[in-house]
């Protein structure tokens, strides 16, 4: 039941939020005792992605195809490459996520040949209008992906701290192992000390009714990274029987049941945001399966790494996805090819020089990222169907 599982905005701290960050941190420790010593049965790895969203899911594959041992470590091994919200493509040519896609094609990114893929998503329709993705599938296809890969371990854990040792990189989980690498890569979406916001109502956690990471943003601040809040809404979703299709109304993909409420973006508790939608002409009669919510999660702030996406106190630690500032899954997509390709480059002893100049959105976007002038709005919140 919501009510018990959520607490008032500035109400006294719940003891839910108290258990929730006790799992997180697991084996709760000082910012500088060190960490476990790593379990000499397992093996080392060039590069340890953490994540495995679009961003974790590109820079594993990306890592994988240079050459590296990866492992991918996740929250919850059922959700990779999974969207909270499906996708949207629109505006053609001219729209900035088209060219990213096809750079990422052109650099054998992975999410331009799954999004191709029969009953994801149409690009040539998406030309014309709106479509939206199907969530569902594309995270099947990313995790079928990620699976058969060759070079890619995947593991269903909670980091929860980091350590720089002697020139490699420990990392911690909730459950206590630990695992070695050379290089890392940091793509944790919405997910660092995420809180979600809903119907008023605020309680720690991800998208996915996933717990926060929390332990882990208390580390990067303890490693001297700068973190700063960021947004992400997702918007109503209205029963398909009371609403009719329309170009803010759009089925979940191949999921008919549920429509997006694309621009539909009111304040209050649920029943507030269904009594302000029931004004709108032809859904006065519509029921809400699902009330708008925001994640509000924290990212590292800009100019902390290089335009190879590594931090520049830390060598050998790279971040990508939403976690740098991505603000759609393209972006996300494109970060973290960049910053698996480099790790994988790092690792091997060489400087990285992953970054080609012809590929211009993406280059770009990697200078907005290590730039510490350069803001994209976006960036701070989620822009409606992004
Ligand atoms: C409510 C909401 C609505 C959104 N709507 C849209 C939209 O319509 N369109 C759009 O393009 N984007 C949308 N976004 C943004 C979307 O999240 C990003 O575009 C994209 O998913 C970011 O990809 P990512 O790989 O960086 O992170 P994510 O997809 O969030 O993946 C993060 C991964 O990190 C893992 N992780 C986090 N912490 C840890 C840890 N400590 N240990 C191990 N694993 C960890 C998670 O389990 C997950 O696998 C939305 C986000 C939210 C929260």
């Amino acid at each position: 039941m919501p009510g018990s599982e959520s607490f008032t905005a500035g109400s006294e701290k719940p003891r839910l939020e108290t258990e929730i960050q006790k799992a997180d941190a697991g084996r709760t420790r000082e910012p500088d005792d060190p960490l476990p010593a790593p379990d000499e049965s397992l093996p080392e790895y060039d590069v340890i992605v953490i994540g495995a969203g679009p961003a974790g899911c590109e820079a594993s594959l990306a890592a994988g195809r240079a050459g590296a041992h990866v492992l991918c470590l996740t929250i919850n091994l059922d959700n990779i490459g999974l969207h909270p919200a499906g996708p949207l493509l629109a505006g053609g040519e001219k729209d900035p996520r088209y060219r990213l896609l096809r750079e990422l094609r052109e650099l054998n990114g992975v999410l331009p040949v799954l999004l191709d893929k029969e009953g994801i998503a149409n690009t040539a329709e998406a030309a014309a209008g709106r479509v939206v993705i199907d969530r569902r599938r594309l995270s099947l296809a990313y995790k079928e992906t990620v699976e058969t890969a060759a070079r890619i371990e995947l593991r269903q854990a909670l980091v929860t701290g980091l350590q720089p040792v002697s020139g490699a990189w420990h990392v911690e989980t909730r459950l206590g192992e630990c695992f070695t690498a050379g290089c890392l890569v940091i793509a944790t979406g919405t997910q660092l000390e995420g809180k979600v916001h809903e119907g008023g109502t605020v309680a720690p956690g991800g998208r996915h009714g996933e717990i926060p990471s929390n332990s882990l943003a208390a580390c990067l601040q303890s490693l001297g990274l700068a973190l700063e809040r960021a947004n992400a809404t997702c918007f109503p979703r209205l029963d398909s029987r009371a609403a009719p299709l329309g170009p803010s109304l759009l089925p979940d993909g191949s999921q008919l049941g549920e429509l997006y409420a694309l621009d539909l973006e009111f304040p209050g508790d649920r029943a507030a945001q269904l009594a302000s939608i029931r004004t709108l002409p032809e859904l006065d009669s519509a029921w809400m399966t699902r009330p708008l919510f925001t994640v509000r999660h924290w990212i590292l702030s800009h100019g902390q790494v290089s335009t190879h996406l590594q931090c520049l106190r830390h060598p050998g630690l790279f971040v990508a996805g939403r976690a740098a500032g991505a603000c759609n899954y393209s972006e996300a997509a494109a970060l973290g090819l960049i910053a698996g390709s480099n790790a994988a480059i790092q690792s091997a002893g060489k400087a990285p020089n992953f970054l080609t100049t012809n590929k211009k959105v993406v280059t770009k976007l990697c200078e907005i990222v290590a730039s510490q002038e350069i803001r994209p709005v976006t960036i701070r919140r989620e822009p409606p169907g992004c």
